[in-house]
């Protein structure tokens, strides 16, 4: 991605690719969107592919793959045990991270089950700029805790700070000085900080924590899943590497971790996971679980054509083109939606654009769930899905009173090379639309609540007939038009 400057002097993010392969999509006309979300429960996870215009639910498994991804697919070498695509994958591994040993499983959430079950002890902390779901599940069953560290900035919806990912480090010096180092299982730091709206981590910052870690004998764990997009600011926003090569960057980040793990569903553009290190005794206890838990040490769950896909997606993303694209098309999209005064996450990160849900629907408690509702009036008013990250994707305590979350978001997802900047722009100006009858909005309330991950499969219903009163709106201010 290239920001050109047109002749008007306006700068234009331009693609650095062209489409060769499409799959068609519709936008069912309004009504039917209200009644589609009704029959998904008022909940985005539970609406059909069909009925979707622009999936904007997660950058997970669905980032576009290239020509060339696809090509090595169909030399995948299918065997159970010391298949040529793993050392194929291996070697690309060794060579952009720097790294010894290579662990395949199946997904993220595997590798941090091999990771937790290897150093999480019973009543040890693990210390992190911030959690992500999967990672403090995989912790808390090992019987350990997570402490966040991030700086106050990471908590702050609007903020200039061009690194809000960032560890604080008087929180990590305070934290180590009372837990104790021999009850700290490790230090993470996760790239473009997943729960805080996609916000990076700088290398000044790495470097800095690494240092503290390598002084008191603590192990550094990065979670580089979301790495893309943090290259790309670290390139941009720190001075220091803007002449510095998108892979040496990379080798500079594992050289001063200890393990470096990531989900390929974001990073590589495919479908799989891989833990890295250069640690004798943390691969060979590490190394014990893989055959347990995912598959044969050379395919660890993946199939080998997604090992391939993984291989040349890699190497694909050590170039400022691919890593550039998805955070100057959010930065595109924040920006329209800031012009008309809708509030947004700021700076504009990585992953995608992060809405203030809060403030979008001032007037509906947290209790009835403003970041739901929105996600679901989002849907009704563009056919485009994002993912609701407040109040709803909290648990209810077990007196069952509501977790009140500290940020109420809708995210919308910007997977890699998927849109174009039309249909972008179509999501600003729904959005646009939506922010000046925001008053319409109304509450949600569960009809059917599951105890554990209910937002993934909890129904619900409006409080009042506000969708109905939105596709009023709509067909007044649109006419005939989708
Ligand atoms: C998605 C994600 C994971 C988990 O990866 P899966 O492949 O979904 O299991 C871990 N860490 C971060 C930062 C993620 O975004």
């Amino acid at each position: 991605m290239s920001n050109v400057t047109f002749l008007s002097g306006e700068k234009i993010p331009l693609e650095m690719h062209k489409v060769r392969m499409v799959q068609k999509i519709s936008l069912p006309p309004v009504e039917q969107r209200a009644s589609s979300m009704e029959e998904a429960g008022y909940n985005t996870f539970l609406l059909k592919n069909r009925d979707v215009f622009l999936d904007m639910l997660s950058d997970s498994g669905v980032n576009a793959m290239s020509e060339n991804q696809y090509a090595a697919m169909l030399q995948a070498d299918d065997s159970y045990a010391g298949s040529e695509t793993f050392y194929r994958l291996e070697k690309v591994l060794q060579d952009i991270f720097g790294m010894k040993y290579f662990l395949p499983a199946h997904q993220g959430r595997a590798c941090e089950n091999i990771i937790a079950k290897t150093l999480v002890a019973p009543g040890s902390v693990a210390l992190m700029n911030y959690h992500f779901t999967t990672t403090k599940a995989h912790i808390t069953l090992m019987g350990g805790a997570v402490e966040e560290i991030i700086g106050d900035e990471g908590f702050k919806i609007q903020s200039t700070a061009p690194f809000k990912g960032d560890i604080d480090i008087d929180k990590l010096n305070e934290a180590i000085k009372r837990i104790g180092k021999e009850k700290i299982s490790f230090v993470r730091v996760e790239a473009g900080t997943n729960l805080v709206g996609g916000q990076p981590v700088s290398m000044r910052n790495i470097r800095e924590v690494s240092h503290i870690c390598r002084k008191e004998g603590l192990k550094l764990v990065f979670d580089a899943s979301l790495l893309a997009d943090n290259l790309y600011f670290i390139k941009t926003r720190e001075a220091e590497f803007k002449d510095v090569e998108i892979i040496n960057i990379t080798r500079e980040i594992a050289s001063l971790s200890d393990i470096v793990y990531f989900s390929a569903r974001k990073l590589g553009a495919a479908r799989g996971g891989a833990i890295l290190t250069s640690d004798d005794g943390l691969h060979v206890k590490m190394r014990e679980l893989v055959p347990l838990f995912e598959g044969f040490l050379t395919y660890g769950g993946m199939s080998v054509r997604e090992m391939e896909a993984m291989a040349v997606g890699l190497r694909e993303t050590m170039d400022m083109d691919v890593v550039s694209q998805t955070p100057i098309f959010i930065e595109a999209l924040c920006n329209e939606l800031l012009a008309k005064g809708i509030p947004v996450v700021t700076p504009p990160g990585g992953l995608g654009c992060h809405i203030d849900a809060w403030k979008f629907c001032e007037h509906i408690p947290q209790t009835e769930y403003p970041s739901g509702a929105l996600a679901a009036a989002i849907y009704i008013a563009s056919g485009v899905r994002g993912m609701e990250r407040g109040t709803l994707s909290e648990q209810r305590g077990e007196d069952g009173i509501e977790h009140l979350a500290e940020m109420e978001l809708v995210r919308l997802a910007v997977p890699k090379r998927v849109f174009t900047l039309s249909q972008i722009k179509y999501v600003a100006d729904r959005l646009t639309w939506l922010f000046a009858h925001r008053h319409l909005i109304g509450g949600l309330e569960f009809v059917e609540e599951p105890k554990v991950l209910r937002f993934f499969f909890g129904r619900l219903k409006p409080i009042g007939n506000w969708p109905e009163q939105l596709v009023r709106q709509f067909r007044k201010d649109f006419g005939e038009s989708l």
